[in-house]
């Protein structure tokens, strides 16, 4: 998501003639566009601001933490602007303002969403992402994203199609669909399945439609065989799951149980041929014991996930979780997850293994960087493969997995 709004911005200030460079030492004005989902990464986010400023360069704070910490983050960070997810709108006029009268300034209105619209595709670029929601109302008690994005809105249908036709007519062929719990996606007459057909139906170019992130409470069968009849739909969900045990997943706030989570995976497996089913997984949550944690490890064993972002709870600021008493120690958090980890890769192995000798279309994204002399790219169901040569990104081949190398199937071409 903030990957995406920095493109949009990045374009908003090209097209008032700001120029982009990559040095930081040639650059004037440093954006640093901020994520509060863990401490760790609004610590770095602090520290490069300060380092920027002893450089004297101009800078300004975008995202969650601008968002959350409003004002006060100007003293911490030393920063010049700091600006709120929901004000981006006002980018120009502020940094103006700023060069013309030096004044230092935090500015987080609700100026309402979706105000900037991506209109220009980049030369050679192939995939997008679009917004169709932005916000959550879930609440989850261990996550700051209801407070730093506000509340949960979708964006009307037709306009989200409008977008798509247009990327599709620059060349756009894979678009991800972005938004906090896109399941609950309503615009007052189109649900998240209806917005999905509809832009499968209403598409030309585009060759494949991802989205995330989906939340189990919300997930329904519709979308589930939606997914299974569809050409452009990738075969890819990725399910957060963040804690097996029922008692853990009811502090949480997460509104479903174990049960119910391995239930609807296996669902997803049995529906959608060949599916990846990917996941998000907290460890340490307070009042974890030994006990839930292997809880979790169960779910892991009963699902067998294709990938999986797994993290050490955090405690943030403002959420339920951080009041909570019995919070878990660093060294207990660090062994559950190391020991995650290694569960979740010997499965992770023993999918890509179910891949060898079988026929596969990867969507090249670019030159691999760890295999020199092969390319990137990704299967219709969303697992990163290499294959030897250069391809065009964006350009789709076809060949037989005959290896697989670490986690990485290498797809030959007959
Ligand atoms: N909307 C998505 C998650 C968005 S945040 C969902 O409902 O699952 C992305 C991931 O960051 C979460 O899935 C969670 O695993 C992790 N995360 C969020 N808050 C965290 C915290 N306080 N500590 C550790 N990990 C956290
Ligand atoms: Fe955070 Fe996702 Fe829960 Fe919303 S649904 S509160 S974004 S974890």
């Amino acid at each position: 998501m903030n990957e995406h709004d920095s493109e949009l911005i990045r374009q908003k200030l090209i097209n008032q003639g700001y120029i982009e460079t990559n040095s930081e030492k040639h650059a004037e004005i440093i954006l640093i566009n901020t994520c509060s989902v863990r401490k760790k990464a609004e610590e770095k986010a602090i520290q490069y601001s300060r380092q920027m400023k002893n450089k004297n360069k101009t800078v300004v704070m975008l995202g969650c933490l601008a968002q959350h910490k409003g004002q006060e983050l100007l003293s911490i960070s030393k920063a010049d602007i700091v600006i709120g997810t929901r004000s981006y709108e006002k980018i120009i006029d502020i940094l103006l303002d700023f060069e013309k009268k030096g004044t230092k300034r935090a500015i987080c209105e609700d100026l309402g969403i979706f105000q900037l619209k991506r209109r220009k595709v980049r030369e050679g670029e192939f995939s997008s992402y679009v917004n169709i929601q932005q916000g959550c109302d879930n609440f989850c008690t261990f996550c700051v994203v209801p407070y730093t994005r506000g509340r949960e809105t979708s964006r009307n249908a037709y306009d989200i199609l409008e977008e798509v036709i247009e990327l599709e007519e620059q060349g756009i062929i894979e678009i991800t669909l972005l938004g906090q719990n896109v399941d609950s996606y309503f615009d007052g007459k189109y649900d998240f399945s209806d917005l999905l057909k509809l832009l499968e139906d209403n598409t030309k170019y585009i060759k494949r439609i991802k989205f995330t992130s989906p939340n189990p409470r919300d997930m329904t069968m519709k979308v589930i065989k939606t997914i299974s009849n569809s050409e452009k739909l990738v075969r890819w969900i990725h399910l957060p799951l963040q804690a097996g045990s029922n008692k853990i997943l009811r502090k949480m706030n997460r509104g479903y149980t174990k049960e119910e989570y391995i239930y609807q995976a296996l669902t997803i497996r049995d529906l959608i041929k060949d599916v990846s089913i990917t996941t998000d997984i907290i460890v340490g949550f307070p009042y974890e014991t030994e006990e839930d944690f292997y809880e979790t490890l169960d779910v892991v064993k009963n699902v067998k996930y294709d990938g999986a972002y797994m993290f050490k709870y955090s405690k943030r600021e403002g959420t339920p979780a951080s009041l909570f008493k019995e919070q878990v120690d660093e060294e207990t958090k660090g062994r559950r997850l190391r020991e995650l980890i290694e569960n979740v890769n010997n499965y992770i192995m023993e999918r890509r293994k179910l891949m060898l000798n079988r026929e596969y279309e990867v969507l090249i994204e670019g030159e691999s960087k760890k295999d020199i002399g092969y390319s990137v790219g990704k299967t219709f169901n969303n697992i990163s493969v290499v294959v030897k040569g250069f391809f065009k990104p964006g350009t789709i081949v076809k060949g037989i997995v005959k290896e697989i190398r670490g986690h990485t199937p290498v797809l030959n071409i007959a």
